[in-house]
């Protein structure tokens, strides 16, 4: 991905999330300078395996495994300093140099136990399936204008008044859903005091860094949590996450231009997979599903959820390419359906009477819909040690090449195993 004419990459999940960003944003990091999150909280849950050693990473972008790689977290990211710590000790007792090459954005707010206890609590929460880890309750109080940023950690008394206000705003409402549980000024401002001395000297300009970096000719690589179909914008809301996913949230959720990003990388499944409530239109039905998700080991990272398992979606993808701009699309996961003796690939919607092309913004639509499925032969042989698109089996390479057909996007990259080194890579 990275040329010398492509040097800002931008990596978006094209699905629901899951797609195996974590690994391909790992494999790209070798030749990157800086790897930046962009969005979303502690929720997201990546992770890389290295062979003897895996990595489930949430906050701290999996650059890191890469030494020499500095990586910073966006503005766009709802910070959880606990679970940020944890993260930095447990690479640290594994052998990870962390020190001097981990940024948070001073302008990055914070997800505060205020904002955990009011996911845990909300039946709002629980209807859309959230993982309570405080992290819309946070985008909330963004965009309602009362968060707590990183940078008011510097201002001990503009951070009580902060403080104060927000856990009186979040007891009123605590009050109004019916518990009797309440948020605690005082704790929260003690647990920050002590968080402070070991996060302020991480935070900075991370815009201005990343513009810098951008300048001097850096590979700068910028790292989308969850997929498309979660965009707060152009997701199946309100079955969404609360940031934007897609590629436009990585010039907001970083601080650079728009016009400085040079390519999109969408990353997706061979198929699809979706956690928690809302619609997936080509959900299989078991025992089918049961064996992908055996097969994919299809559990959440984070929580440890089964995810809903359906056929490759090219309506969704085609949807997700147009709106992220995507220059390139990576496959993962081709392993998974070695054992199928066929496969299905959905290539419209039929409703009332009409086939349908285009993913509708509506999604009482989809609970409606009828996919129309092209079947595709398995190939019935493994496909774990292949390295070259052309050593595919036959109908493999046919299942590739009709997804990319039926997306209209290069597919560059074909991932066919959990390990860093199970990739082809059709660019180099
Ligand atoms: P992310 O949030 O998009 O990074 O996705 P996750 O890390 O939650 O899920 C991806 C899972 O799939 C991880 O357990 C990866 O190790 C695994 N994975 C990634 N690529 C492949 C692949 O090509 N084949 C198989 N079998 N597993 C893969």
């Amino acid at each position: 991905m990275f040329t010398n004419s492509h040097r800002t990459v931008v990596v978006v999940g094209a699905q629901w999330g899951d797609e195996g960003k974590g690994k391909l944003v790992d494999v790209l990091a070798e030749r990157a300078d800086w790897v930046v999150r962009y969005q979303g909280g502690a929720n997201a849950g990546h992770t890389v395996d290295l062979g003897d050693v895996g990595f489930v990473l949430h906050q701290i972008p999996s650059g890191i495994l890469h030494k020499g790689v500095r990586c910073a977290i966006g503005n766009g990211v709802v910070l959880d300093p606990e679970t940020l710590f944890t993260e930095i000790d447990g690479l640290v007792a594994d052998g990870v140099d962390v020190e001097g090459r981990l940024y948070v954005s001073e302008r990055a707010h914070l997800v505060l136990s205020y904002h955990k206890l009011i996911d845990a609590e909300s039946s709002h929460s629980l209807s859309l399936g959230t993982t309570g880890r405080g992290i819309g309750p946070a985008y909330e109080d963004k965009i309602a204008r009362r968060g707590v940023r990183v940078l008011d950690l510097r201002d001990p008394e503009r951070l009580r008044d902060l403080v104060t206000r927000n856990t009186d705003h979040a007891n009123a409402y605590l009050a109004s859903i019916g518990t009797s549980k309440r948020a605690d000024a005082v704790a929260t401002l003690e647990q920050l005091e002590k968080l402070a001395p070991r996060l302020l000297p991480l935070a900075d300009d991370v815009g201005l860094m990343i513009h810098r970096a951008i300048k001097s000719g850096a590979a700068v690589l910028l790292e989308g949590a969850q997929g498309s179909l979660l965009d707060v914008d152009h997701g199946t809301y309100p079955f969404v996450t609360s940031s934007s996913t897609t590629s436009g949230g990585a010039a907001t959720g970083t601080g650079i231009a728009p016009t400085t990003i040079d390519a999109v990388l969408g990353v997706v499944k061979a198929y699809t997979t979706r956690v928690g409530t809302g619609p997936l239109p080509t959900e299989m039905d078991d025992p089918m599903a049961e064996r992908i998700r055996s097969l994919g080991n299809e559990f959440g990272a984070t929580t440890g959820r089964p995810r809903r398992c359906g056929w490759f979606d090219a309506i969704v993808v085609r949807y997700a390419s147009r709106i992220n701009g995507l220059t390139d699309v990576a496959v993962t996961k081709l392993d998974v359906l070695d054992t199928l003796d066929r496969i299905a690939v959905c290539t419209g919607y039929e409703y009332a009477g009409d086939v349908h092309t285009e993913f509708p913004s509506d999604i009482s639509m989809l609970d409606r819909v009828v996919p129309r499925y092209e079947w595709m032969e398995g190939w019935q042989q493994p496909t774990g040690d292949v390295r070259r698109l052309e050593d595919l089996p036959a109908a493999a390479r046919a299942y590739v090449d009709r997804l990319q057909e039926l997306i209209e996007t290069r597919i560059t990259y074909v991932s066919v195993g959990t390990r860093r080194d199970q990739i082809i890579g059709l660019d180099d």
